[in-house]
């Protein structure tokens, strides 16, 4: 089953705000079955949001809708689909009392502006809004559904997970989807591509691959659908298997994952602690592994040490050793990731050290060049990459690469 997404804003047209709802949304409606057929972004204008609808009807039956039912005068979106439904306005006794109980919390008055939220098109049923003030609202005419929500992500999220979702699961009859996502680093699509021709070709028609490049990962998404999901499995199961094998080189993960997260989660299911030394990453490596929840159990911190002097003064890096192999080498590298390591006392270390440009780079030592280094107790390994790009894709190509590199050395000298 195909659905469309229109999106309402001028915000959103100007690029002031990009469209996560629209990307957060396709995944969950693809997770039960449905595809998202096309996205339109319109502004705040009657005539527009009117015409996206016609034209989006005449070719699914279910559109989903964000943005524009603040109570301010710009958000005209409830206005607009209670004249398109032809229909007066009810007042919603739960949406009023969920209004006034809120403010009282916040310890605010409700004003008339505030009251307005409560006024719904009679032809729609109310979604509840818990965490905001705009309900959303399901309009089902002829079969044909419509789901307006707000804009901001958190309120549409959580009306799509508690009220849109078992709606559309009782309403529609829907397949099954099954995708199957690995994650491959450091080797280019084109390379990957010519690699997999041989099982490309083997694949039947209705397992479907998808390569999706991100910098230096790629995830390669298998999707297959039918009515029954086992049976889906089933049939995906030797393919899917025999990429696993075929990527087995670059693999980072077999899963839909970024290489931190997949490093931290490794981290986090056997217990073992991890610190960082970062010169040429400055932090970026600490910064993504503190977004994870629960990180603090294994990750114990790190020291952003540009400076040479602080890669003596905090890592303990001999001065003549730099002097020797300049900072961006094998040995300094190592010695910091030994440095920190025996700072914090935890099990694993990481350091990195580079170029990471736009200036800076030598015929030896050009822009890109990244030295990673991971430390356990037993062991230090130093490794020398390559990276292009702008300075931040350096950057996060070397984020990814620490953290494979990492993994790697874990596997390989278990
Ligand atoms: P509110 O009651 O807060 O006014 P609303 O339905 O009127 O809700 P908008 O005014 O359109 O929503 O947008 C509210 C916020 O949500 C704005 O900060 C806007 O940038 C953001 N937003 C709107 N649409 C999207 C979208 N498609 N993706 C991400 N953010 C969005």
């Amino acid at each position: 089953m195909n659905a469309e997404i229109i999106t309402v804003g001028d915000e959103l047209l100007i690029g002031q705000t990009v469209d996560t709802n629209s990307a957060w949304l396709g995944t969950e409606l693809n997770r039960i079955g449905i595809w998202v057929s096309r996205r339109t972004a319109v502004g705040d204008r009657a005539d527009a949001i009117r015409a996206a609808l016609d034209e989006a009807f005449t070719r699914v039956d279910l559109v989903i809708m964000t943005g524009g039912l603040g109570p301010t005068k710009d958000d005209i979106t409830k206005k607009t689909l209670c004249e398109y439904f032809e229909c007066g306005y009810r007042q919603d006794e739960a949406v009023l009392q969920h209004l006034t109980q809120l403010f009282s919390k916040r310890g605010r008055r409700l004003l008339e502006i505030n009251k307005i939220q409560a006024d719904l098109p009679e032809a729609c049923s109310t979604l509840m809004n818990q965490m905001g003030t705009a309900p959303g609202m399901w309009f089902d005419r002829n079969g044909k559904v419509l789901v307006s929500m707000p804009g901001v992500p958190y309120e549409m999220k959580h009306i799509t997970e508690t009220e849109v979702l078992p709606r559309i699961r009782e309403h529609f009859t829907l397949p099954s989807i099954v995708h199957r996502t690995l994650t491959v680093i450091n080797i280019p699509e084109s390379a990957l591509s010519k690699e997999l021709e041989p099982w490309e070709q083997q694949l039947p028609s209705d397992i479907k691959l998808a390569y999706l490049p991100q910098l230096n990962t790629i995830r390669l998404r298998l999707t297959a659908s039918g009515a029954d999901k086992r049976a889906l499995e089933a049939h995906m199961d030797p393919f899917w298997n025999e990429l696993l094998t075929q990527c087995k080189p670059y693999l980072l993960a077999a899963a839909d994952t970024s290489a931190v997260a997949h490093c931290a989660q490794a981290f986090m299911n056997s217990g073992t602690t991890l610190s960082l030394a970062e010169s040429c990453t400055g932090g970026n490596i600490a910064h993504l592994f503190t977004l994870i929840p629960g990180v603090s159990s294994i990750f114990l911190g790190g020291v952003v040490a540009y400076a040479n002097s602080l890669k003596t003064s905090l890592l303990g890096v001999p001065h003549a050793l730099i002097a020797e192999h300049g900072a961006v080498s094998g040995p300094v590298v190592a010695a910091m990731a030994e440095g920190i390591r025996a700072k914090t006392g935890s099990d694993y270390a990481i350091a990195t050290s580079g170029i990471a440009g736009p200036g800076g780079g030598t015929d030896k030592k050009p822009v890109g060049t990244v030295w990673i280094a991971v430390a356990s107790k037993q062991e230090t390994r130093a490794q020398k990459w390559h990276f292009y790009g702008t300075r931040e894709h350096i950057i996060e190509r070397a984020t990814n690469t620490a953290c494979y590199q990492l993994l790697t050395f874990i596997t390989d000298t278990a």
